[in-house]
This record gives structure tokens, C-alpha cells and sequence, in this order.
């Protein structure tokens, strides 16, 4: 059987075909209809299918770590929130929910809190992702309208993607640019304090100082003034601020000393800009993710509202999310300060609306607390019952030790999740056993506002629950009607519903054509735009100059310029910079879970300047240690140019269970948005030092380690695990280490050098290798990627002892191309002895490259560094 369902990780929503089969398994595909992504899939969707087994999953709900009926369980938590909510009121409960949960799970979890228990505090993870796109689209267009679409870039002439790494982190549409390109010149700008995979492949890179984009596009403002660039008629029809806009903006020559960017090129990057009418602005979590995020958003709309650059073909503002459905969280309300259907729950003709709609006994009348608000009011005791669903804020918070230690002192926390053990899980009092990916039905929207349904294609395991039902029967339990729906399909009537009445009320969302679905037209549903009226859908919004403020006119704004200050100190020099890698997915509960994504980068990493590496004098491949005031972690020194000097940069993704100290966000400050309440993950003040530990040792290992030294991270490998160690204190017995925490068992053929402190161990038994331990005084020099193949490839003891490929067994190197396996090694012979000299040939060659296309722009570089010398001979 096939099942078109959507993929679960990023706002593109791509459409997938799940084939089940025989085995159990399920074979993945793109879907080759599908408006997002028309057959393409990244290397993260692709792998989906070795996502998809119930290990480490929680199939049955437990209160204080013991199994417990769904009664129990159900009671308890209706209990614990009602004691709560009788003792103290209202505001004392707080749900922390995500982009994670589909539009239905999402809808009731709001009308419950909002509508029913009577408080507003109920935040989403969607607050670190978009909330300043959010804030800023609400101060220019009247409400949290997106007018961009995925086939404006097919259309554009100029592509400016700021804050953006959109090859690793929204690769089909990285893909589908790069064809827009082919086909038609498309230029491409790329605004990043780091040169990424996307400003590898751009036309222009322009690395700004770290948070200096207001002054950027303040710059730009005043250069169409100055040009007289500005649309005086559109203006005049359907904007209100321009003057004030223009005055506060700043001139080139400010513009270039705060963004540190040479001023010839930046006055050519504003000329290419103004010069090319069809121009795409796309931004991302660089913008976002800002002490600033909203003004500098703002600052972005200034620039195409001067210039009537919005509502047609081609051109626009365009916010990509991260999440899959951060856009269905927000068109119901999943923000602590909105309402359902993009209403405002300021406005208390919203308020009365929804009110009534939902019969709602105990309406919140005002914001609640947003996420970092949120956690910081379970430290000091303010939030009495905590219900996280779907998340995991104990890695991706800033200041992320605070935060686990806040949920601990919550007196009363429930945890829905699909995985038993997470950072987060540990924490809960009750763990409630939730349906994941394949196995659960609704709807999510991306980001071009694009409702597609995901399907079950899967049994649900054991006792796992629907998030909407699980949460429909807590209201029950808690004694509230008006939460008897038996399907998602009811539920998403219902949303359909309010959105029509909230359309009377002046805002962008209109689901009246969804309206009355029956059961088989909602399990049919094929993709589809909003606004959806009856017989019309995807409608261009603002190609008519309305916008939904009272007077219908847009907003500019006047930016104050941020400085680029960014708090270092000569305690704390460096910036730290954090990101996502391209084939892990936020905190790595689904994708580590696949050899195939684990194989690309499998260990925390910081990246550093040359310059600064020698000042620090670490080296690469050493252990480095980032320090903030806040907290610290290890992670392995990648030594490159990419990121500048001043700077380092961690990636998002590790957590507590797959490394021993590599949670990025331990060592990042809780600095907030004060307009958006998004928090500043781009930009803390850190120290870097080498971290010396006596020993290092790598594994692999048919078991799963269970590591207890000073650093350890680990990642799957076909057939097992391996496994990066550093311990600092003195070991005399590595064949007892490697028995007792590596679970290496059977016999072992031991090379011991005590003088010179190392070992090599391989252990068998009577069915082959079960794994093998390298230890070293420095980092230990082995061919990784041989030796992560060797669990499943049959390798003897003898032919691995030596932790290289003998001289006919050849070594691939780390995966380059996760869908064909083709390592860095394999490629670079193939570009240095002339088979393959540019990414086509690569693809024809050896496959690499040549189905989802991610690791094109590293195919790239691989050449162009390979090429340069051999032109130059
Ligand atoms: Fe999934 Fe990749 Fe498509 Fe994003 S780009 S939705 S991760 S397949």
C-alpha cells in the first residue's frame, strides 16, 4: 500500500509516497505531485524509512516512572492541573507545545487553555523559530500574513537570502532556486555572518557583522531614496510611515561601518537590488532569532513596501520556517499572545467571537507567558502544573541548564512525547505516550501557507494516543465539554468554521471553502493554499494594495540601528554562533535514529577561524571547550574560514543522550525579542579553550556504549554504534573499560603500547566482530568511516586492527552523498586523478548528487578546491 502523506521535518512540507511493505519496512519517496516539492526529497526525507522503528519509543504511560493505565494516567493529569488550578488560578498552568504537533493537536490544546481553563499561557517552540517574522508582519500588514510562494522563486530575478542557510536547512527549495537559476540567471545574494553551503553557491556572499541586518536594510532604504527608487504612487495609495521610515534610516557609509561590509560592494549589492523589479527577499532564523528580530524584519518589509515590491509575481518578502507546521500553530493560536483563525486576543471583539464560537466558560483575556518568560516562571515558582508536548526545551532553550533545572522544580510536570528518553522526558513526573510520524492523521501548513494532510501508514504501537485525543481527554477528565470530537477531521471542521467567522472580522484567513468537509473529502484532501474560499483558492494576498490594518494601508516603520555590539568582553571574546547541519533535525530524536543521516557529521563540532585557532593554539580534530557566563560545552575544533575571525560556530542538534557536553544552547544567555519574545540564539559572548584530556579513544560497537568519561558522543552505524571518547583521568585496564562501558564483548585481540600510551582492542565472538576500541594520547588517527562500515560489512579482527584499510580494501572517507553512501575519499580520488572535474561528472561518475541534490553545493566545493591548483599547473 502507498500513502501520500507530508514530511515531518521542515516548513518546505514536502509530499511523500510511504509504500509499505512486506517485510514491515516502508519505502520513501517524493511525492511527484506535490505543489512543494514536486517529487524532490532532501537527504533527511528520504531516510524517513529508517526512522520509523519503535526502539527507545514510550508505548505506555507512566506517572513517577511506572506503567499506569490511560485512566490513571488521564486522571492524574486532569487532577494535577485542576488542584492547581483551584489553589492558585488560572495562570498558574502553562503548556509548552510545538511546530512538531499537527493543526488539529494544536487547535484543541489552544481552545483548552485559552478557552476553557482560562489562561493565555501556552507557548510554542515555534517561539524561537518565527515569532519575530510574526511580530513584524502584524506591525506592517495589519496581521501574520506570509504573501510569498514557493513559485515566486521560480520567478524572480534577484534571490536575497538573509539569515538563511537554505541549502542545509531547506534544501528542495535550495534545489528548485539552483534550477530557477539554470533556467532563467536567477542572481543570488546570501546575507550571513558565516559562508555556508548557500554562500558557497551564491553569486555574492556578504558576510555582515553578526546582527547588524537593520543597518543593512536601513541602508537600502536610503539608497532607493536617495535613487529615487521609491514607488511615490504605490505609496501614496497603500502605505502609511514611509517618511518617518526614511528618516530613521542610515546612509551607505554608516551602513558599511556597522555591518563591517566593504562600501563599493555594498552600494552594488543595494544598486542590484533596486535595479531588478522582481526580487525575492527570503529570511530565516538569522533575522529571527534577534534581541532584534522584529525590527529587523521590519526593516526588510521597509524596503519592498517603498518600492511596491509585494503582491505580484516574482518578487516580496518571503519568511521560510523552520518546523513543519509552525504555520498551522500559528493560524490557530499557538502563540502565548494570539487567538485562534489570526485573531488577536487583544482585541476583545476577537475575544467575544471566539468566545461564544467555542462556548468557552473562562476566556483568557490577555497575553500569557511566552516561552522563555514561561520557563523562567517555573524557576521561581509562579507555574504549578507544566504540560510539555512535543518538545524538548531542556537542549533547545537558550541558557538550557537553567531551564532543566526550572522544569525540575515545577511541582507538577507531564511530558507527551513518542520517544521514553529524552533531555526533556527524564524530567516529567507523567509521560504520556503520543503517536509519531506514520502513524498519525491531520494536517500541517508550510511555508506558503500550503494545508497538506499527513496520513497513517503505520499501526500505532502499543498504548500511544493521538496528541488531540490524549489532550481532549484531559479536558474531559477535567470536567469540560465541547471536547467530544471522535476524529481530526471534526476538529478541522471546527477550525474551518472559525476561520470563516474570523474572516468577518477583517483578518487574512478564510478556510470557508474547507468548511464541511465530509470524512472522505478530509481523508482526500489533496494540497492545498490558503485563502480557500468556495471554488477559489491561493489567492495573492496584497496584489490589490489592502492590507488588513484598519485603514487597509501597510505600515513602514522607522528601524532604530542596532550597532553591531555583541557583548563580548575580555573575559568572553568570541561570538557564538549556532546553526543546523544538514542531516540531523532539531534534537535528533528521528534522524539519529538513521546510519545513513549519521554518517555526514557525527559529533558536535566548533567551528573557528585559523586565526583565532592558532591564538587558542588548538588545532583540529582537538577538543575545544566554549565558556559563556552561562554554561559551557565540548565539541570537536573544525578549523576553516568559514566562520570569521571573532566567531565560532556550534551546531543546535546534540543533546545529553548522544554526547556527553555538547548542548549549544547551555552556554547561550536568555536575551529576548522585546517585541516578539524570541530569543537571541545567534550571539553570545563565549571564551574557547583547548580541552586536555589525558587520553582520546574511539569505538564502534555492536551494542550500544554507554560511555562515562569526560567527553563521549555517539552515533549510529549500520549494524551498531560508534562512539568518540576522551577521559582525563589515568587508565590502566582498557579491556575492562571497553567490557564495561563500551559493551564490547567476547575475545580480544589486544595492541598495547603503555610507553606510548596507546591501544588498539578488537573483540569477536563465534559470529564475527563485535566491535573494536582505539585509545591515543592525542586524537586518535583512524579511518572512521572504514571502520563504521566494518560492523556490517563482515570485517575480520585482524583486517581492522590496524584502524586503516589495508592497501586494496579502499577507505570512502565521511558521507558526502547520504543517499548513495559516496564518501569524501571516494570523491576527491575521483576529482584528483581527472574521472570527475565538475558536479555533473561526480553525479555521472559515482551517483553522488544526482537524486535529492543536498550535497551538491559540498560536491562543489570539493571540486573548485581540487581544481584550483590543477589550473594553475
Ligand atoms: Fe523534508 Fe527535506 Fe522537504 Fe524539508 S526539504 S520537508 S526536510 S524532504
Amino acid at each position: 500500500m502507498t500513502t501520500r502523506t507530508t514530511c515531518p521535518y521542515c516548513g518546505v512540507g514536502c509530499g511523500i509516497l510511504a509504500a509499505n511493505q512486506d517485510d514491515g519496512s516502508v519505502a520513501i519517496s517524493g511525492d511527484p505531485d506535490h505543489p512543494a516539492n514536486f517529487g524532490r526529497l532532501c537527504s533527511k526525507g528520504a531516510a524517513l524509512g529508517e526512522t520509523t522503528d519503535l526502539e527507545g519509543r514510550l508505548l505506555a504511560p507512566l506517572i513517577d516512572r511506572r506503567t499506569a493505565s490511560w485512566d490513571q494516567a488521564i486522571s492524574a493529569v486532569a487532577d494535577g492541573f485542576g488542584e492547581a488550578i483551584d489553589r492558585y488560578g488560572p495562570d498558574s498552568v502553562a503548556f509548552y507545545v510545538s511546530g512538531q504537533l499537527l493543526t488539529e493537536d494544536y487547535y484543541v490544546a489552544n481552545k483548552l487553555m485559552k478557552g476553557y481553563i482560562g489562561t493565555a499561557n501556552i507557548d510554542t517552540n515555534s517561539r524561537l523559530c518565527m515569532a519575530s517574522s510574526v511580530a513584524g508582519h502584524k506591525r506592517a500588514f495589519g496581521t501574520d500574513t506570509v504573501p510569498g510562494t514557493y513559485e515566486d522563486l521560480d520567478e524572480a530575478d534577484l534571490v536575497v537570502l538573509v539569515g538563511s542557510n537554505l541549502a542545509w536547512c531547506h534544501p528542495v527549495l535550495h534545489q528548485r532556486l539552483l534550477a530557477a537559476r539554470a533556467a532563467r540567471g536567477t542572481r543570488i545574494v546570501n546575507i550571513d555572518p558565516r559562508r555556508t553551503a548557500t554562500g558557497e553557491t551564491a553569486d555574492l556572499h556578504l558576510a555582515l557583522a553578526p546582527g547588524s541586518d537593520t543597518a543593512l536594510f536601513g541602508g537600502l532604504l536610503s539608497r532607493i531614496r536617495a535613487r529615487g527608487a521609491e514607488d511615490r504612487s504605490w505609496i501614496a495609495a497603500h502605505v502609511k510611515g514611509a517618511d518617518a521610515a526614511f528618516d530613521a534610516a542610515c546612509g551607505l557609509d554608516e551602513a558599511a561601518r556597522i555591518t563591517g561590509i566593504d562600501p563599493s560592494d555594498l552600494a552594488s549589492f543595494y544598486d542590484l537590488w533596486i535595479d531588478t523589479p522582481r526580487v525575492v527577499t527570503v529570511y530565516s532564523q538569522g533575522v529571527n532569532q534577534a534581541r532584534d528580530g522584529t525590527d529587523k524584519v521590519n526593516a526588510i518589509l521597509n524596503c519592498h513596501l517603498a518600492t511596491g515590491r509585494i503582491g505580484t509575481a516574482g518578487c516580496g518578502p518571503f519568511s521560510v520556517t523552520g518546523q513543519p507546521n509552525a504555520m498551522g500553530g500559528r493560524e490557530v493560536g499557538g502563540l502565548a499572545n494570539m487567538l485562534a483563525s489570526h485573531l488577536s486576543l487583544e482585541v476583545a471583539a476577537h475575544r467575544e467571537m471566539v468566545q461564544d464560537f467555542w462556548r468557552a466558560p473562562r476566556m483568557a483575556e490577555r497575553p500569557g507567558l511566552k516561552a522563555v518568560e514561561l520557563f523562567d516562571a517555573c524557576a521561581d515558582g509562579r507555574i504549578k502544573a507544566l504540560w510539555i508536548m512535543c518538545t524538548n526545551p531542556a537542549v533547545s532553550l537558550p541558557n538550557a541548564d537553567h531551564v532543566a533545572d526550572a522544569i525540575r522544580a515545577c511541582p507538577f510536570v507531564v511530558v507527551s512525547d513518542i520517544m521514553a528518553k529524552t533531555d526533556t522526558t527524564v524530567l516529567a513526573d507523567i509521560l504520556l505516550p503520543a503517536t509519531g510520524w506514520g502513524e498519525k492523521d491531520g494536517t500541517v501548513t508550510n511555508s506558503e501557507r500550503r494545508i497538506s494532510r499527513q496520513r497513517r501508514f503505520l499501526p500505532v504501537p502499543g498504548e500511544a494516543r493521538d496528541d488531540w485525543r490524549i489532550i481532549c481527554d484531559v479536558a474531559r477528565g477535567m470536567g469540560f465539554d465541547g471536547f467530544d470530537y471522535t476524529s481530526p477531521a471534526e476538529v478541522f471542521d471546527e477550525y474551518a468554521h472559525l476561520s470563516t467567522a474570523a474572516r468577518d472580522l477583517g483578518v487574512d484567513l478564510d478556510l470557508s471553502g474547507l468548511v464541511g468537509l465530509s470524512a472522505d473529502a478530509y481523508a482526500a484532501l489533496a494540497p492545498v493554499q490558503w485563502p480557500v474560499r468556495p471554488g477559489q483558492t491561493g489567492d495573492r494576498f496584497f496584489g490589490d494594495g489592502q492590507f488588513f490594518t484598519a485603514d487597509g494601508r501597510a505600515r513602514m516603520l522607522p528601524i532604530s540601528l542596532t550597532e553591531s555590539e555583541n557583548q563580548t568582553s575580555a573575559a568572553h571574546p568570541y561570538v557564538l554562533n549556532s546553526g543546523r547541519v544538514r542531516d540531523h533535525w532539531h534534537t535528533m530524536t528521528r534522524t539519529s535514529k538513521s546510519p545513513t543521516l549519521s554518517q555526514h557529521i557525527a559529533e558536535p563540532y566548533v567551528e573557528i577561524h585559523p586565526q583565532d585557532a592558532a591564538a587558542q593554539a588548538i588545532e583540529d580534530a582537538d577538543l575545544v571547550t566554549v565558556q559563556s557566563p552561562r554554561g559551557h560545552l565540548i565539541a570537536r575544533a573544525r578549523i576553516c574560514d568559514r566562520t570569521a575571525p571573532g566567531q565560532v560556530f556550534v551546531p543546535m542538534h546534540w543533546t545529553a543522550c548522544w554526547t556527553a557536553k555538547g548542548r549549544v544552547n547551555a552556554a547561550v544567555a536568555p536575551v529576548i525579542d522585546p517585541v516578539s519574545g524570541q530569543p537571541e540564539l545567534k550571539r553570545s559572548p563565549v571564551r574557547i579553550s583547548p580541552f586536555q584530556p589525558a587520553w582520546y579513544g574511539f569505538a564502534i560497537s555492536r551494542a550500544e556504549p554507554q560511555p562515562d568519561c569526560a567527553y563521549w558522543a555517539k552515533a549510529r552505524v549500520p549494524g551498531g554504534w560508534r562512539v568518540e571518547l576522551a577521559g582525563t583521568g589515568p587508565m590502566d585496564d582498557w579491556e575492562s573499560y571497553a567490557q564495561n562501558t563500551l559493551n564490547l564483548e567476547g575475545r580480544a585481540i589486544t595492541a598495547i603500547d603503555t610507553a606510548r600510551g596507546t591501544a588498539r582492542l578488537v573483540f569477536s565472538d563465534d559470529k564475527g566482530l563485535e566491535g573494536a576500541f582505539f585509545v591515543a594520547p592525542e586524537p586518535v588517527v583512524a579511518a572512521r568511516s572504514f571502520l563504521a562500515a566494518a560492523l556490517a560489512t563482515g570485517a575480520t579482527p585482524a583486517g581492522i586492527i590496524a584502524g586503516v584499510p589495508s592497501l586494496n580494501q579502499p577507505d570512502p572517507g565521511p558521507t558526502v552523498c547520504a543517499c548513495f553512501n559516496v564518501g569524501l575519499n571516494t570523491i576527491r580520488a575521483a576529482v584528483s586523478d581527472r574521472r570527475a572535474l565538475s558536479v555533473e561528472a561526480i553525479g555521472a561518475l559515482l551517483h553522488a548528487g544526482t537524486n535529492c541534490g543536498s550535497c551538491r553545493p559540498e560536491l562543489q566545493a570539493i571540486v573548485d578546491a581540487a581544481t584550483l591548483p590543477l589550473a594553475a599547473e
